[in-house]
């Protein structure tokens, strides 16, 4: 079936802290539930999904600097976090949603997930699969936005979804601030420039130089299938 909408193949980019529900903490079956049905919902489309998971529900690298604890051991145990939740997503999307999927790890476990090699990856989607980006970049001091910067270039995705819990880019924590203004529309250097904390430089510059749009919208019932029938609101940058 032709499908007429502007994306082939979508990079979502989703924060580990989606899949600890309310408290962003740990992983959350209701939580998962969800979101994996709201992937479902999106690969019916008839689009090619690519996932990159964080891990920050579990570890986050920085935050072990208070303990005096090694940077780039602190950071591989954030990687290492991002693989626990592509399994769970992986085997909540297979058991519960009848979808094909694979993880593929930057860092390689071949007993648990697939290496990360591009040529496969883009196999996989050709043949409808879900494909699961885990490990990050497989370096540290990087984040997985930047992985999600990166996998999108690589296997040339039309646009990356970052799902979040807000709904879209404010200039100030709407949370804290119920004045906070909300953007719909942002340029690449716009987004660094005034300092808006929704992906890091590194990642926003490799989207600027691929010319890659992402648009950044809240996780909620159908909000993935709006994203991509463009009917969702949210903040594009591009
Ligand atoms: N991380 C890393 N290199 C990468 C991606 C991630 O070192 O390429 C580590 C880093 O310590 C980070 C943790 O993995 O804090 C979890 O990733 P991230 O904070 O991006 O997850 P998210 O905020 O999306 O849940």
């Amino acid at each position: 079936m032709e499908t007429k909408a502007p994306y082939k193949r979508i990079l979502l980019k989703l924060s580990g802290e989606m899949l600890g529900g309310e408290g962003g903490i740990g992983i959350d079956g209701d939580a998962l539930e969800q979101i994996a049905s709201e992937i479902k919902s999106l690969h019916s489309c008839n689009v090619q999904v690519a996932i990159v998971i964080g891990g920050g529900n579990i570890w986050r690298g920085a935050s072990a600097v208070k303990w005096d604890m090694d940077r780039t051991a602190a950071d591989y145990m954030g990687m290492l976090a991002t693989v626990i939740n592509a399994m769970a997503l992986q085997n909540i999307l297979e058991s519960k949603f009848d979808v094909y999927t694979r993880v593929m790890s930057a860092i390689h476990m071949q007993e648990l997930v697939e290496p990360y090699i591009k040529r496969k990856a883009v196999k996989h989607l050709e043949k409808g699969r879900i494909v699961i980006f885990a490990g990050g970049t497989g370096n540290p001091f990087f984040t997985t936005d930047t992985a999600a910067s990166l996998r999108a270039r690589e296997i040339s995705a039309d646009v990356i979804f970052k799902a979040t819990k807000v709904d879209g880019i404010y200039d100030s924590d709407p949370t804290k601030n119920s004045k906070a203004k909300k953007f719909d529309e942002l340029s690449y250097l716009e987004t660094v420039s005034k300092g808006l904390k929704i992906m890091d430089a590194t990642a926003l510059t490799l989207c600027m130089e691929s010319d890659i749009p992402i648009l950044v919208f809240k996780m909620e019932n159908g909000s993935l299938k709006k994203a991509f029938s463009g009917t969702q609101t949210g903040t594009i940058v591009r």
